[in-house]
């Protein structure tokens, strides 16, 4: 909740009116945020983006996409703004930007079969700040709409117990930043993206592939998956593909391309890069959560519905009626120092019975405790666990009518916690993409078959941008996916992954 607070407070202290000259269109409007204030925000945007969605730490790869942005960002019709360009962990492709920050997914990257389309997708989100369109949503969206939605969105879903548990505000936050814009600001992002790219010497029809590209992985993936993102938007994207198409024709020919460097220059860039979920946020294995950054284990029981998101991992019975949350408490090797950073947060003691114990042979803590959250009793049974100078909290939550079977059961899942084995972190494993050559007349069936993807052929297809039914390019290199063991680069286990995982476990903010 904290996050969208800032957010909306550092908005409203801006919230003058002023007449001030839209550096795309030149011509006056009306605008309600100031320019440092729309900076300011930004800054706060960009912490929140990477709180909750985390950055990917890839130095080679995130320097090229920022040298790439730097050089189209030179192209803009308004300069007076830095751009910064981040890659940020999210498997699903998208791009969005803030004031001053363009982000793209990881999963995005995956989608780009070459420099170009890279450059446009960049030059796109430029085009979204250089048009101001973020501070046009902004003062659309305030005071009513964004006040009130993330508010209440808060409220409603997460009850004041668990309202006080687990922050669950981030994720209201980065869905509005990622949500789309209207239609004809996407046209014009569009306009200005093909622009930008032609003058900086990349090759304008590549918006054309790209949206073809996002058009045909939106229609592969699963319907639940679907969320705002960079298509789903008006125009509909059959529009945006033969605008685009139209643009590039009559922008031209580029006479100086911007770079040299082959497509198999740009995929091998890619090469190594997490595919889908990636496993730096823990994986299950059946019941079994195992985390190889944080270094611990958590067994549920089998029928239990879970959920791991950055921050939290959150377990409930099959009836929704009992829960367990698991969350980072403090760093600290003293597990009291958990219930003093929860009664902190509370701002009162908890209350109930406090017991040292030993979890997994680890220190622990255990407070049996009741609350009442809109006229309605719980049961909580709250374990703080320290394992290598971060404490956890296991929160168990029951309604009071449950209370005698639902606290030992509580109590029996919090003492699976334990720390990560070294068999157990060679279970974890994680998609990385990967570059094999194709072979003279072989089919994308034959292809899959012997590379031994985890991809099916259409995910292949789509991916490469290739035509599913047609033969694939002879030696070609194809992206593929191959599910490797996590922390190792080679996706050979040789029990090094254990100091790699601890060297990279501050970055990573689960
Ligand atoms: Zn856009």
């Amino acid at each position: 909740m904290r996050a969208p607070l800032v957010v909306a407070s550092a908005a409203v202290a801006g919230f003058t009116f002023g007449c001030a000259v839209n550096p795309v269109t030149r011509r006056p409007e009306l605008a309600i945020v100031s320019q440092a204030t729309e900076l300011e925000l930004g800054t706060e945007q960009a912490r929140v983006v990477a709180r909750e969605m985390g950055l990917v730490a890839d130095d080679d790869l995130v320097a090229y996409v920022r040298q790439l942005g730097e050089r189209v960002a030179a192209s803009s019709p308004r300069r007076d703004v830095a751009y910064a360009f981040h890659v940020v962990d999210v498997p699903r492709p998208n791009a969005f930007a803030v004031p001053g920050h363009v982000y793209v997914t990881r999963g995005l990257l995956a989608l780009m079969n070459d420099e170009d389309e890279l450059a446009v997708v960049l030059a796109h989100e430029v085009g979204h700040i250089a048009a101001r369109h973020a501070v046009r949503r902004l003062s659309r969206a305030l005071p009513a709409g964004l006040l009130t939605g993330v508010v209440s969105g808060v409220t409603g879903i997460a009850s004041p117990v668990l309202g006080s548990l687990f922050e669950a505000g981030g994720a209201f936050a980065t869905e509005a930043l990622m949500a789309p814009y209207g239609r004809e600001q996407e046209r014009e992002a569009d306009r200005i993206g093909q622009e930008i790219v032609a003058r900086a010497g990349f090759d304008p029809a590549a918006l054309v592939r790209v949206l073809t590209s996002l058009a045909r992985y939106d229609a592969l993936a699963d319907a639940g998956e679907r969320r705002p993102g960079f298509l789903d938007s008006h125009p509909s994207t059959p529009e945006r593909v033969r605008v685009a198409a139209a643009r590039a024709f009559h922008l031209g020919p580029v006479t100086m391309p911007a770079s040299p460097a082959s497509a198999d220059a740009f995929l091998a860039r890619l090469d190594g890069l997490v595919v889908g979920s990636g496993a730096a946020r823990g994986v299950f294995d059946g019941t079994t959560f195992l985390h190889p950054v944080l270094g611990f284990h958590m067994r549920f029981p089998p029928e239990w519905k879970t959920e791991n998101t950055r921050g939290w991992l959150a377990a409930g019975s099959p009836d929704g009626r009992v829960g367990v949350v698991l969350t980072k408490a403090a760093a600290s090797d003293d597990p009291m120092d958990g219930v003093r950073a929860f009664e902190k947060g509370l701002r009162r003691p908890i209350g109930g019975t406090v017991a040292r114990e030993t979890i997994g042979r680890l220190p622990a803590v255990r407070i049996a405790a009741g609350a009442e959250a809109g006229g309605r009793r719980f049961a909580i049974e709250l374990h703080w666990i320290a394992l290598d100078g971060r404490i956890f909290q296991v929160t168990g939550i029951a309604p009071a009518g449950l209370e005698a079977e639902a606290r030992p059961r509580l109590r029996a899942i919090a003492e699976t916690f334990g720390r990560l084995g070294a068999e157990e972190r060679t279970r974890i494993r994680e998609q990385r993409l990967r570059l094999a050559a194709s072979k003279r007349g072989e089919s994308m069936a034959t292809f899959v078959r012997r590379t031994g993807t985890p991809w099916e052929p259409e995910l292949v297809a789509v991916v490469n941008g290739l035509d599913i039914g047609a033969p694939i390019p002879a030696t070609r290199r194809l992206k593929i996916a191959r599910s490797e063991v996590y922390g190792r680069a080679d996706g050979v286990d040789d029990g090094s992954a254990n100091a790699e995982a601890r060297q990279c476990s501050e970055r990573i903010g689960w």
